[in-house]
């Protein structure tokens, strides 16, 4: 019996070296636990088939000497990364049987250095969603208590974690899609500078926001996969070129990664005045509290822009989505209805192909980007962002981080919020400004409230400050014994 629990991934590689257990036999446990408990969890839509012949191959890399940190890690991929050969259907009814012609960016590389894809994972169609709800394939629950929500949109992928159904994995973030369920689930979630990842093979939701996102159990785990999958990629012309200017953390005169002894930490107090759950208050407080007795300044900082960020979001949002998804018609991908002549062809294939949450965000992007409303919304809402950036990077000029709480409540119970899509984009809220702004963010687990649910903490630091993230995310697992990640749900699903 393998201790999944608290495995992290430079154990794993230390023990495939040591022949402690062979890549198989890692796998097998997985595969164990997987048959146990995702009927009830629905963490995982499919497991590949190939699972078993993947760990023979990264087997070999230890044999002959090719094999690199992530050689024999089990992933679990979001339902919207392409693998070639593998569905990919976002979790959408429209693109059921779809097959991925190519493989994603981040799924050549993690090929490339033998890593284990063990199946892709459930997720809110397109990513519209918080609560992994609007998945065509059913719901999937939270480990921690199976009448709740994991959070979404990536909820497959942080209840496989969690649910010790893989080690780490992958999701998306278009806006908190990862540290939203990361802090539903206990994990530690990693929303990347915008640019640092290649989108190249992701399905799109909304272009200028996107970026493939890691889940793992501690802070190390998710660092190892950003340090390999962070490259320029040629594939997404949003990628960050070497040659565009880009602020090294010896350059960033504020980068405390350099051995700072004070840590600059700013706290937007302001912006946490209304609808965010008492509990969570005192619980973030205390997590600040422990921050400033282990040396860090804690400054009060004001964002005022970055209070509209919601409304900014849920219009640039939409009308991405909208263009996005209307190359799903019936006729080029997936799922096709039968139709008199072309336009009821594409009518119906995509009344019947999309769920109500993704026909809700076609329309409206389609409105804000119609003429006569296109200056009033869209071109209204696309200058709130420049403010909304402006001012997260000028207040990094005072500040080497921003903290707030991940989410303004704990995991919240199955069915509730879904016919209030108001109250379910409002678990954005402290998630939006970073994807806004494009400035990476990390959210970890912070302790755990009177049910056992867990509670989170988020930090932001500048644009390609991911380094100081780690580094405040490890002074913080110190400081704060309730994030280890033995702390995890035992258990579930007999
Ligand atoms: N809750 C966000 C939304 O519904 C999630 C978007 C995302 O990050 N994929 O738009």
């Amino acid at each position: 019996m393998i201790d999944l629990k608290n495995l992290t991934i430079e154990k794993v590689h230390e023990s495939f070296k040591s022949g402690e257990f062979t890549c198989k036999e890692l796998v097998e446990e997985y595969l164990k636990v997987i048959k146990e408990k995702n009927t009830e969890l629905n963490a995982y839509l499919e497991i590949y088939d190939d699972v078993l012949n993947q760990a023979d191959e990264a087997q070999k890399k230890f044999k002959d000497g090719t094999a690199t940190i992530l050689t024999g890690i089990p992933f679990a991929i979001k339902d919207n990364i392409l693998f070639e050969g593998h569905k990919a259907s976002a979790g959408s009814k429209i693109l059921e049987n779809h097959v991925a012609v190519y493989d994603s960016t981040v799924v050549k590389e993690l090929k490339q250095q033998g890593a284990i894809l063990i199946g892709r994972t459930n997720m809110d169609e397109f990513a519209m969603g918080s609560s992994t709800q609007t998945s065509a394939y059913g719901v999937s629950r939270n480990p921690y208590d199976t009448s709740r929500v994991p959070g979404g949109s990536s909820g497959g992928s942080a209840v496989a974690v969690a649910g010790d159904m893989a080690l780490v994995s992958l999701g998306t973030e278009t806006c908190g899609s990862v540290r939203q369920p990361a802090s539903f689930c206990g994990l530690v979630g990693l929303k990347p500078t915008y640019g640092a990842v290649s989108r190249n093979g992701i399905i799109a939701m909304g272009n200028s926001l996107d970026q493939v996102s890691p889940f793992g159990k501690n802070v190390r785990d998710v660092e190892i996969i950003f340090n390999a999958l962070s490259k320029y990629d040629p594939m997404d012309s949003t990628s960050i070129s070497p040659k565009s200017p880009k602020p090294s953390l010896g350059e960033n005169p504020l980068s405390w990664a350099s051995g700072k002894s004070v840590y600059k930490i700013g706290v937007p107090w302001h912006l946490f005045e209304k609808g965010v759950d008492p509990e969570i208050m005192e619980n973030f407080k205390k997590s600040i509290k422990k921050l400033e007795d282990s040396g860090c300044e804690i400054i009060d900082i004001k964002l005022p822009y970055s209070k509209y960020s919601l409304e900014a979001y849920y219009i640039i949002m939409p009308a991405e989505v909208s263009t996005n998804l209307s190359r799903f018609d019936g006729m080029r991908y997936g799922f096709s209805a039968e139709g008199k002549n072309l336009a009821e062809v594409y009518m119906k294939s995509r009344g019947k192909g999309f769920g109500k949450e993704a026909r809700r965000r076609i329309l409206l992007g389609t409105y804000v980007l119609s003429h006569g409303y296109y200056d009033a919304y869209y071109n209204k809402a696309i200058k709130v962002r420049e403010k909304i950036k402006e001012e997260i990077v000028e207040t990094f000029k005072n500040v080497d981080l921003i903290a707030t709480p991940t989410t303004p409540t704990t995991a919240f119970k199955l069915g509730e919020k879904l016919d209030d899509p108001v109250a379910m984009y409002l678990c954005d809220i402290f998630a939006a400004p970073a994807n806004l702004a494009g400035v990476p963010a990390l959210a970890l687990s912070s302790g755990k409230d009177k049910n056992g649910l867990p509670f989170s903490i988020q930090f932001m630091a500048p644009h390609f400050c991911e380094n100081s993230l780690f580094e405040i995310g490890k002074k913080f697992e110190l400081i704060s014994p309730d994030v280890k990640s033995g702390s995890r749900p035992k258990g579930v699903g007999k």
